[in-house]
């Protein structure tokens, strides 16, 4: 049967068909926080986004949740544990652990990095662009821009969404080339913070995005989101066609039906400047939550 997959170096073959553990702190994604795909390194088939991996310190990579239905638990040999593995080809992962409050899903996928392959965002949309030749709209990757408060929260619950390929962090609105954080904070630049969200549209569609969008902050409140008050903290749906700008007048009329008084502005986007590394997956990789947002549903 394994014919058919990639063919294994005799490392791989120990840990992946033998069930061997890869020895910890010295795997090539324990200390890795790219933005991407996990991929089973026998099939491909894709088993974890970056955005499920968080660090755990205990020498492996380590998932809270995985990509539905890719990975299957088994009663390990050794009675106590539950090992993991490929639902595809049944290639031995590592171990899962639950219980350990590590984060809010309270699970932890100990995966070796021998058993899988790493394809960036960046890859993703190269081999999307690719693909699109072929099979046009089916492949196709856009872009949302959206400014709601800190944008450490706002990152956070939008790439939490099915059909989001990845959510980073920048800037965005203002007069000078390649803003610093500290030219942003100090609020004189004009610039807000805003995420730039990648997203296949034939899984989710922009009015989607911008109803969550609406969801996981307040935009009613003028002064900044939350506790964080400042010009940069502004609410804003920056459009990039006509299409976003009226679904967004849509939603914002919806919700003033209902009795909020919306500040959200709406803005024609501009260049996005990504913000310094390491405000990007500022929470996983701190395992805090977010203070300034939360979700309410609103629709
Ligand atoms: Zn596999």
């Amino acid at each position: 049967m394994t014919e058919q997959f990639k063919p294994l170096t005799d490392e791989e073959k120990h840990v992946i068909l033998n069930k061997g553990t890869e020895r910890p702190f010295v795997g090539k994604y324990d200390d890795f926080t790219e933005g991407g795909l996990y991929l089973c390194k026998q099939c491909e088939a894709p088993l974890y986004k970056s955005q499920h991996k968080f660090q755990s310190t205990c020498g492996w990579p380590s998932f809270d949740d995985e990509i539905s239905g890719a990975v299957k638990k088994v009663p390990d040999n050794d009675g106590r544990r539950v090992e993991i593995v490929c639902a595809h080809c049944e290639g031995h992962l590592g171990h899962v652990f639950e219980g350990e409050r590590l984060t809010e899903n309270n699970i932890r996928h100990c995966v070796n990095s021998i058993s899988m392959k790493f394809v960036s965002t960046d890859d993703l949309k190269k081999q999307d662009s690719k693909n699109q030749a072929s099979d046009k709209k089916q492949s196709e990757i856009k872009t949302a821009y959206f400014a709601g408060g800190c944008f450490w929260g706002v990152e956070h619950f939008l790439q939490k969404q099915d059909g989001v390929l990845s959510v980073e962090s920048g800037y965005m609105g203002g007069a000078s080339q390649n803003p610093t954080y500290q030219e942003v904070c100090g609020k004189n630049s004009g610039h807000l913070e805003v995420v730039e969200v990648s997203y296949k549209p034939k899984e989710v569609s922009f009015e989607t995005l911008t109803k969550l969008f609406f969801e996981i902050h307040d935009p009613t409140q003028s002064d900044g989101q939350g506790p964080d008050l400042g010009p940069q903290y502004a609410s804003a749906v920056f459009y990039q066609n006509d299409e976003e700008k009226q679904v967004s007048k849509k939603l914002i009329s919806l919700l003033e039906d209902k009795g909020l008084t919306v500040v959200t502005e709406l803005i024609p986007a501009e260049t996005f400047w990504k913000a310094e590394d390491y405000h990007q997956d500022y929470y996983q990789k701190n395992g805090q939550q977010p203070y300034c947002h939360s979700y309410q549903k609103r629709f």
